[in-house]
């Protein structure tokens, strides 16, 4: 079995199963979690005869880094790839005082938006818990102050995480409690699945739930999104209202500003009628461009600044809080919406071992 995935209690189980002290599970945990091991030799205060026989039984296999693209910004974008061949795109933005990592939960997407690159390229699978969490371990060591552990997870990579329920919400357990990473820095952000956002609202967990609105109205939001037909915008905003009551958490809401389509003065409007008076927020993300992206043929851009301000303030003057996200990482395709994991964009850099502290 590969231990990667695993959390400390089912390592204990898996040692105990192998006739040895349960503690072990605990020690194996803290190499893989906290200390950066990649191989069972690595593990110092585990005897050599345990470490022969756990790697003849188990094994600890990471996802290979087969592309490193660095952006201008400092943003880092990897390939990686699954034992089976599927890749995927995890993104590391690092920030004077935090390291965020964007991660993937599937291996492309079934939600096709129409102005998004993995939703262009359809589904392939999901990930598992240990792929998921992979992706935070192998950012831990990219650059030249190693090791140094992210403290932010969004899960606005490439799929829909709420689509991959039970291995996500594993994934959240891990980096919480064997990374150590604080659940208030865990943001789940989701296409608008209600079941998925009622389980999770079920779980009452302190993350960040972030719901991809994009269009206050059904017309517009089933034109943009088209699997979302059977979700009007009014069920998202009660299901939010849900989420708020069940867990005392805001909930942010994503709004993918496409010029010309979903920034007119009158769906601000509409916007700040569903979002006034109750604790959520608005977090505009001006559209990255995508090849292809298209909408009955009418090719998507970026908003005008102009366009954009009068959108926010006509927001903030309805008192809904607004943010607006800045990009990064488009020079390497790796802002939000970019990830296609195709083919490499740049060549493969450097081969990065995993230091181990
Ligand atoms: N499936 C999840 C995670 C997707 S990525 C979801 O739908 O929320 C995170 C955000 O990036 C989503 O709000 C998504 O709609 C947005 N996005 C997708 N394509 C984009 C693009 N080309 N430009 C800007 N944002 C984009």
């Amino acid at each position: 079995m590969n231990f990667l995935g695993q959390n400390t209690s089912e390592l204990e189980n898996i040692l105990r199963s192998m006739g040895e002290a349960a503690f072990r599970g605990r020690q194996i945990s803290e190499w893989i979690y906290k200390k950066g091991a990649t191989s069972f030799d690595q593990m110092t205060n585990i005897g050599a005869q345990l470490r022969q026989k756990l790697a003849a039984e188990h094994e600890l296999v990471f996802p290979p880094v087969v592309a490193r693209s660095v952006s201008g910004d400092g943003t880092t974008k990897l390939l990686l790839e699954m034992a089976d061949g599927e890749r995927i795109e995890t993104v590391r933005l690092p920030y004077p005082d935090r390291l965020s990592v964007c991660v993937s939960s599937q291996a492309g997407c079934a939600m096709a938006c129409q102005f998004c690159a993995t939703g262009l390229g359809g589904f392939r699978r999901n990930l598992s818990a240990g792929e998921i969490v992979s992706q935070i371990l192998l950012s831990r060591s990219q650059d030249e102050s190693r090791n140094q552990t992210p403290t932010h997870v969004v899960f606005m990579g490439m799929g829909e995480p709420l689509l991959n329920f039970g291995n996500v919400l594993k994934s959240v357990h891990l980096m919480h409690n064997e990374i150590g990473i604080p659940m208030r820095h865990i943001t789940v952000s989701t296409v608008g699945i209600l079941s998925g956002i009622e389980k999770l609202a079920a779980e009452k967990l302190q993350l960040t739930l972030a719901i991809s609105l994009h269009a206050p109205d059904d017309a517009l939001r089933h034109r943009l999104i088209p699997t979302s037909t059977k979700t009007g915008v009014a069920d998202l905003i009660k299901a939010a209202k849900n989420y708020v009551a069940a867990t005392g958490r805001r909930v942010t809401f994503e709004y993918v500003v496409l010029g010309g389509v979903n920034d007119t003065p009158e769906m601000a409007q509409k916007l700040a009628r569903w979002c006034k008076g109750w604790p959520c927020h608005v977090n505009l993300i001006p559209w990255n461009a995508v090849a292809g992206a298209s909408l009955e043929g009418m090719g998507f851009g970026a908003p005008k600044a102009d366009d954009l301000r009068r959108f926010r303030a006509i927001l903030e003057e309805a008192g809904v809080a607004t943010t607006q996200r800045v990009q990064r990482g488009a020079d390497v395709a790796a802002a939000c919406g970019q990830l296609r994991a195709l083919q490499q964009e740049r060549p493969f850099e450097t081969s990065i071992p995993l230091a181990v502290r």
